[in-house]
């Protein structure tokens, strides 16, 4: 009997105050079920909506081990293609084909990708300060939890949090959050300079730009970080700046990793074939799922450029355990960032305090041990979901706040 689609549901929850999105396709065989991620938390309801109202009409009673054929219908059923809402909206339903794929065959993921390369997968966390001494503190905290690579930050990326305009903006600026690109450039030199003074040069650092450069002070910031050493500078250049990547490549010697906004092959493919960044670190959900991001994983094999898949709070432990799944089986792996979804009494509570909720959402998540995060072996993506814990927690839908960055006359800076 055929494996057919009998039904699409789609959770929303937030056990940890930020939106999550799953999707649970359900079979016609008793018990075969999978789940993907389809966060867009900002939009959450607008990627929701296209599921219940466009897609799971459209791929009711469909073959379910179809997992290519139904991405393309999907992709092209409303004429107009790509972008943000659909991508995510395909990729809850992608995930969970390759779910329930995995579900069939008995096995973890990574095996249908061909195995595993490597036991387990080396990650990066986030740590930041409001001075040195604390964010040192910090990053010490995840050195003694076997972590190898650390991504530091002079407190918020490139500025403050969201308040009210400095004084010498313009009268009636609007509130936001205010850069001062100059000053964030000083303060993060002298962040790395006392950072490796006080920890030394054995731990891998990663530093993210998000973004909030202009193009040709990114060059200057580029070559400032060079003797620090980075791991990688992350999202040095907007994504609408691309073309600058080459006068940026031209220029410095530290290694590039872009990629969290994109969401579209044209987007990657130039940067990819010219060698023109060294790690590509796409948000799997954003680009579709499962599907496309092994396609260019692969891609990226030929032109010797690694992967760092994005990894952050605002994606369920779905989209994590399809990072892992993908990382183990890539000769191209180079790092994961990893927001923290490990088991408590370990990690969670030592660094965050009490987080199980997520927990009783989703059991049987990747797990963290010494540094390194391990598929849990389940069939599948290996994590369930218990939709009366998460229907404890629902989502809001207020406006987005940190996202209205400005520069020091009021106008918007990408975020
Ligand atoms: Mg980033």
């Amino acid at each position: 009997m055929p494996t057919l689609i009998s039904d699409i549901k789609v959770i929303a929850t937030a056990p940890e105050g930020i939106n999550l999105l799953v999707v649970k396709v359900e079979t016609n065989q008793p018990g075969l079920v999978g789940y993907g991620c389809a966060t867009f938390a900002y939009r959450h309801l607008a990627v929701k909506c296209l599921i219940e109202e466009y897609l799971r009409p459209l791929l009711i009673g469909r073959d379910a081990e179809a997992i290519e054929e139904l991405w393309q219908l999907m992709h092209q059923n409303a004429y107009w293609r790509n972008g943000p809402i659909e991508n995510n909206a395909i990729s809850g339903i992608d995930m969970a084909l390759w779910d329930i794929k995995g579900r069939m065959a008995g096995m973890p993921l990574y095996q249908l990708f061909g195995g595993k390369c490597r036991e387990g997968v080396p990650i990066y966390r986030h740590a930041d300060g409001r001075d040195i001494g604390e964010l040192c503190a910090n990053i010490q905290k995840y050195l003694d939890l076997g972590i190898t690579h650390v991504r530091c930050q002079n407190g918020g990326y490139g500025g403050g949090g969201f308040g009210d305009a400095p004084a010498r903006t313009p009268e009636r600026a609007p509130k936001g959050v205010y850069l001062d690109p100059h000053k964030y450039m000083r303060d993060t030199v002298k962040m790395f300079e006392e950072v490796r003074r006080r920890i030394g040069f054995e731990v891998e650092l990663v530093h993210d730009v998000h973004e909030r450069l202009k193009p040709v002070d990114a060059i200057r910031f580029a070559r400032q970080l060079e003797p620090f050493e980075l791991f990688f500078l992350e999202d040095a250049i907007a994504l609408e700046d691309g073309d600058w990547l080459r006068q940026l490549r031209d220029k410095t010697t530290i290694p590039l990793a872009q990629g969290e906004l994109f969401n579209h092959p044209f987007e990657w493919r130039t940067l990819i074939t010219e060698r023109l960044i060294d790690f590509v670190r796409v948000h799997l959900s954003q680009v579709g799922g499962i599907t496309p991001a092994r396609k260019l994983q692969i891609f990226a094999e030929q032109f010797g450029v690694r992967t760092a898949w994005h990894g952050p709070g605002d994606m369920s432990p779905m989209a994590h355990a399809a990072n892992i799944h993908i990382d183990l089986a890539a000769r191209n792996f180079g790092v994961q960032e990893w927001s923290g979804i490990e088991p408590p009494n370990f990690v969670i509570q030592a660094l965050n305090g009490p987080r199980g909720a997520l927990l009783d959402v989703f059991p049987g998540l990747p797990e963290f041990r010494q540094g390194h995060v391990y598929a849990n072996d389940r069939p599948g993506l290996g994590v369930e979901l218990d939709e009366r814990e998460a229907a404890k927690y629902p989502c809001s839908s207020g406006v987005t706040t940190w996202t209205q960055t400005r520069l020091m006359d009021g106008s918007l800076q990408t975020p």
